[in-house]
């Protein structure tokens, strides 16, 4: 996956960055990443481009942006150890004049290169040898004209040195491990002026508050923490409900849903999990409507999507994606066992908005269609309830036992 964004972004992106590394101990992240000669280069790339690459030891916190008067590429790591390593050394092409690095203040460290004329970054892209353990930097640039050079090219706030815990994301919590009780977020779709699926006098967003509140106090009893997106009729923007589970530490974000569908005659409930590309059309379509239902509120997603979906969430992802899917199984398993029948493919992902924390693993619940006559019948009685109930709490249960020798394994 490529990460591109524009450079009005970058300062969200550094910041997002520091809270993407959410797998990531506080141990590890005051370790020194090292660069590998060998294994980096800065070169010429296609079109009059240059490409750089970088090996280091591990990942780490970065950001990419370029300054004017002289042309400069500048990346800025918490934090590289440069000592012993000479960058200019690297410069294969004389797109390239001259390459510096060291420390620039406690915790950051900066590598500098001189362009020859100006020059934008299109990718920057950090990935991690799942093997190794260590991480590559790519960033690729390509000319520019100097007037769009000069617009483009400016340091990030200063606001973003040394960055306080609190602003504006709260730092995630550190990956559970069984010795703490799990803290769940449940979202209630929907809300206030967006009620959701509507279907014979049934309000999807009121369906799934009360059903919210059931399911907080069955995982309260079950030794869970449980905070809740709303607790009321009204509407949450997506990105809200987000910024709720990262204010909140949330081990787990579970996001409940009964829409509608319109053609076909799915009943029973799936659990979904994200992805780039939906498992098929009637979950790619029901992505979309939950994201146009945000936007008829008043929201605008092109930055959200931007700020939270595009940019530097891959390391993260890579921890947080396999965990959502053993949790979405693990519910799959609970439902049926509790409440029997489920939908006929329980398990599906697509490009759900709200899914799009980089480190809590998330899931989207649609506990059933409130289109299907059965289904309705199902949502509205409290037995069927309860029994989903205890079904999403046995999930969670096993998961957390699961989940926690996992991240055993992995500090091993
Ligand atoms: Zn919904």
């Amino acid at each position: 996956m490529h990460i591109r964004f524009p450079f009005s972004r970058l300062a969200v992106a550094a910041l997002l960055w520091l809270g993407a590394l959410g797998p990531v101990s506080a141990q590890d992240l005051s370790a020194l990443a090292r660069p590998d000669p060998a294994a980096s280069s800065i070169g010429a790339g296609p079109g009059g481009g240059i490409a750089l690459r970088l090996d280091l030891s591990q990942p780490v916190p970065y950001r990419v942006y370029t300054l004017d008067g002289p042309p400069r590429l500048v990346a800025d790591f918490r934090e590289v150890d440069w000592n012993g390593t000479d960058p200019g050394a690297l410069i294969d092409t004389d797109r390239v004049r001259a390459a510096r690095a060291g420390a620039v203040r406690p915790g950051w460290s900066r590598l500098v290169l001189d362009l020859s004329g100006p020059q934008a970054v299109t990718t920057a892209r950090m990935s991690r040898d799942p093997v190794s353990g260590r991480a590559r930097l790519d960033v690729a640039l390509t000319p520019t004209d100097a007037a769009r050079f000069a617009a483009q090219s400016r340091a990030p706030e200063a606001a973003l040195w040394g960055l306080p815990a609190a602003e504006p994301m709260a730092p995630p919590r550190r990956r559970q491990d069984g010795t703490r009780p799990l803290r769940v977020v449940l979202d209630p779709g929907h809300g206030g002026i967006d009620p959701g699926a509507e279907r014979e006098g049934v309000r999807e967003a009121d369906l799934m508050l009360g059903f919210g509140r059931e399911l907080a106090e069955g995982l309260i009893r079950a030794g869970f923490e449980v905070v809740l997106t709303r607790d009321g009729d009204f509407f949450v923007p997506l990105e809200t409900r987000i910024d709720i589970a990262r204010q909140a530490h949330a081990d787990v974000f579970i996001s409940l849903h009964a829409d509608a569908l319109t053609d076909g005659h799915a009943t029973g409930s799936t659990v979904y999990t994200l992805s780039d590309t939906a498992s098929d059309t009637a979950s790619a379509l029901l992505a979309e409507r939950h994201d146009r239902d945000a936007l008829l509120a008043g929201v605008d997603l092109s930055d959200q999507d931007d700020v939270i979906a595009g940019v530097l969430m891959d390391l993260a992802r890579t921890e947080s994606a396999p965990r959502a899917d053993r949790l979405a199984d693990a519910i799959v398993a609970g439902l049926k066992t509790h409440v029997g029948r489920l939908h006929k493919r329980p398990r599906l992902s697509a490009g759900f908005s709200v899914l799009k924390s980089p480190d809590i693993p998330s899931v989207l619940i649609e506990l059933g269609f409130l289109s299907a006559q059965e289904d309705r019948e199902n949502l509205t009685d409290p037995a069927w309830r309860a029994k989903a109930v205890a079904g999403i709490a046995e999930a969670l249960s096993a998961w957390a036992i699961e989940d926690a020798a996992q991240a055993d394994l992995l500090r091993r």
